[in-house]
């Protein structure tokens, strides 16, 4: 597909997943005079109430693809295991921005970290696991402790086990369910870090400023601005960011999540790239000149990026489950942002919302 040209206002920009992050694309491309048609399997997708159109179709569908696709003129997508294969077959009719290539680096950890490390950052010591046998050459390499991973998709902790000694390793192998895997030595970080970044059409780079994300359940509760770390480790971490996305030939929002070490002057150390807006980007709504879902449309539009610089210190906490019921108590915080995603149903684990808060 040759490379289009911008959008104009009017135009429809396809998006893949029907989740909050594609609700609040949506609500910022309206803003833009940009329409959204959102595809995706589930019914009650919250990204729904807010679009012009919607599909629900499965990803394999070639026949309801090949129709959004003749709607839209350009797709873009917000959840990372979309199958590369849906991807590849859209390319073929429209842009699609970002491509098959970041996604199918993104969803597969091992393929993350070769990556990282062929662009000279750090990473956690890793091996490739499928069976006994490779858990204990990877333990003997590796040490311990460790965590072990399937490849892909895994989020929010799912699909991990850690390994304090060799004897938990039969149980670890047993919680991958015959998946292929991934050990990681036990990287024991002060603090966890990401970038969110914008890369338009043109190559331009806009990073946001460095976000500090405090996890819960491994589920991400808070992230704040400015983060706890030196500027010599921010420097490196935004680069590490910037070379990933050139590599890439990114078009778009992502992030890449950092552990931090404050020892050896603050070392970054890349746990994961995911190639969409992300929930530590959040922030960005009302604490950054131009928010993570507005530069994302701006880039997969091909118009020129905004100003990622921050307003000043901000936070945002997740409202996570039951968290959600108290979304009043919120509001009597007149300096608070409330964003709800309309889920009617309240289940633990899952992503309600969340609350954005000046803090200057
Ligand atoms: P992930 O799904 O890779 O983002 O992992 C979820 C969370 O588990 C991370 O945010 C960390 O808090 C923790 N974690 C994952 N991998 C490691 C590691 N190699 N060393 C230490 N902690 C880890």
């Amino acid at each position: 597909m040759p490379k289009a040209a911008a959008l104009s206002p009017g135009d429809t920009i396809g998006i893949l997943g029907g989740g909050q992050l594609g609700r609040m694309l949506a609500l910022a491309a309206a803003r833009l005079g940009l329409n959204c048609h959102i595809y995706a399997p589930e019914a009650d997708s919250p990204a729904f109430q807010v679009c012009a159109a919607h599909t629900v179709a499965a990803y394999t569908d070639q026949a309801a693809l090949a129709a959004f696709a003749a709607k839209v003129q350009a797709i873009t997508y917000e959840f990372e295991n979309v199958p590369v294969e849906t991807v590849r077959f859209l390319e073929g009719l429209k842009p699609v921005r970002p491509g098959a290539k970041a996604l199918e680096v993104a969803q597969d950890r091992l393929c993350e970290k070769d990556l990282a490390r062929s662009l000279g950052a750090r990473t956690a010591d890793y091996a490739r696991v499928s069976d006994a046998a490779s858990l204990n050459a990877a333990l003997a390499q590796i040490g311990t402790p460790a965590v072990l991973k399937t490849t892909r998709f895994g989020y929010d902790g799912k699909g991990q086990a850690k390994i304090m000694t060799p004897a938990d390793a039969p149980a670890a192998l047993k919680a991958m369910k015959g998946q292929e895997a991934i050990l990681e030595s036990f990287v024991s970080f002060d603090r966890e870090v990401s970038v969110v970044a914008a890369r338009g059409c043109d190559g331009a780079f806009a990073p946001f400023e460095v976000t500090e994300n405090e996890h819960r359940n491994h589920i991400l509760h808070r992230s704040s601005v400015p983060a706890n770390i030196s500027e010599a480790a921010a420097r490196d971490a935004i680069e590490i960011a910037r070379k990933i996305a050139g590599a890439l030939d990114y078009v778009g929002v992502f992030a890449v999540e950092f552990f931090l070490i404050d020892a050896q002057g603050g070392a970054v150390i890349v746990n994961e790239i995911a190639p969409r807006v992300h929930n530590s980007g959040h922030w960005t709504q009302d604490g950054a000149i131009t928010c993570q879902f507005e530069q994302h449309m701006r880039a997969v539009a091909g118009w020129p990026l905004g100003d990622a610089s921050s307003i000043g210190p901000a936070e945002m906490i997740n409202l996570v489950g039951p968290a959600a019921a108290h979304w009043r108590d919120y509001l009597k915080d007149g300096r608070a942002h409330l964003h709800l995603y309309g889920k009617r149903e309240i289940r633990e684990g899952r992503k309600m919302g969340h609350v954005n808060r000046l803090l200057g």
